[in-house]
């Protein structure tokens, strides 16, 4: 680890991350991990649901966001019932988010959107926008507008790529919605390979988006400096995760991770695990959500963790603190985030 220190001890919410599918109708090339179509779907059990949400906020007192993503979770057939379920738990300031693609039609986000909205506290719709797919520009934001309307919209992610450059479309995106609407995400190591030599060729897509685009801290969060981090001659300074990407400094192996203390993930088949790169690793999760009577426990205790990994994707605000000890390095293998490697529970 470059740093003494990486991230933030001070976060306002507790996220539970619910992947209800790995399945996904796109097949972006910087994403070829995080949808598998091959995996059965698990009904979740809207009782562990209830209890594991229970259990957060009585032992962390920290209120909740949760966060739904995929796969793309739209092709969960329940997502509905699944969100009416948890806004019965929230109260201000919980708040629940989607990530879609926006690929389903016009006609299915109405009846979602009213099936989901009387009576929820708070939810944002934020839609990825993948411009290497089928996607038609006007048809995208006619989506987005209603989400608007319906006071639901929250971000649009334009994935920036090697292959079709999205900041035209983004441009006019954020004519028509509002800049507070739109970013630019960059892509970098977007496999969970840990290999860079062995991923799927998008690690590029950052140095690319650095080269060719200019004011890029007007254009998503990922280039504002919102981390702090402490050198190792004690300077404190903020800095950004596309400098982390860009230098490839996001490798936190060995240091003490604080991201178990505020997050936890569910992934498709009810494993629940601490860290992003867990869900792709040999190793055991947390409990099944399945397994009730231990969320008091874990959550009454939470520890942080030796980080075990070598690249560190989604969760760099949580704070790192180098220890300088030996700790193994855990091997990713996306197989085992299929039904071909994962044990049965
Ligand atoms: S990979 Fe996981 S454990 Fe390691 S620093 Fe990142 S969030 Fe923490």
């Amino acid at each position: 680890m470059k740093y003494d220190s990486v991230g933030d001890l001070n976060h306002s919410h507790f996220t539970l991350e619910l992947r209800p599918t790995s399945k996904c109708n796109y097949n972006c090339y910087y994403c070829t991990d995080l949808h598998i179509n091959t995996n059965s779907i698990y009904s979740f059990n809207l009782d562990d649901i209830s209890k594991l949400i229970i259990s957060i906020k009585n032992n962390t007192k920290m209120p909740v966001h949760v966060y739904i993503c995929g796969g793309e979770p739209t092709l969960y057939n329940k997502l509905d019932e699944l969100i009416i379920h948890i806004s019965k738990h929230m109260t201000s300031p919980d708040y629940i988010t989607v990530q879609t693609n926006l690929s389903k039609p016009m006609i299915w986000l109405k009846r979602f959107c009213s099936k989901i909205k009387d009576g929820l506290i708070d939810i944002k719709i934020n839609c990825s926008y993948h411009n290497t797919q089928k996607v038609k520009l006007y048809q995208y934001v006619k989506k987005c507008v209603y989400l608007k309307k319906q006071k639901i919209l929250g971000v649009i992610s334009a994935a920036y790529n090697q292959q079709i450059d999205v900041k035209e479309h983004y441009d006019i995106m954020v004519r028509l919605l509002g800049e507070e609407h739109c970013e630019i995400v960059p892509l970098i190591n977007a496999s969970v390979d840990q290999d860079p030599n062995k991923g799927n060729d998008s690690d590029n897509d950052i140095d690319i988006i650095n080269a060719k685009l200019q004011d890029l801290e007007k254009m998503g969060h990922f280039f504002r400096p919102t981390i702090p981090c402490t050198t190792h001659s004690g300077e404190r300074k903020m800095i950004t995760r596309n400098h982390l990407w860009l230098t490839r400094e996001n490798n936190f192996h060995g240091s003490k991770c604080s991201v178990s203390k505020y997050k936890l993930y569910v992934d498709w088949d009810g494993r629940c695990f601490s860290c992003f790169n867990y869900q792709y690793a040999n190793a055991p999760p947390v409990f099944h959500i399945s397994m009730t009577s231990k969320f008091d426990d874990y959550f009454s205790n939470i520890k942080c963790i030796n980080c075990p990994f070598t690249t560190c994707f989604f969760d760099i605000e949580y704070e790192k603190v180098a220890q300088y000890i030996e700790v193994s390095v855990l091997p990713i293998d996306r197989k085992y985030n299929t039904d071909e490697l994962r044990p049965a529970y």
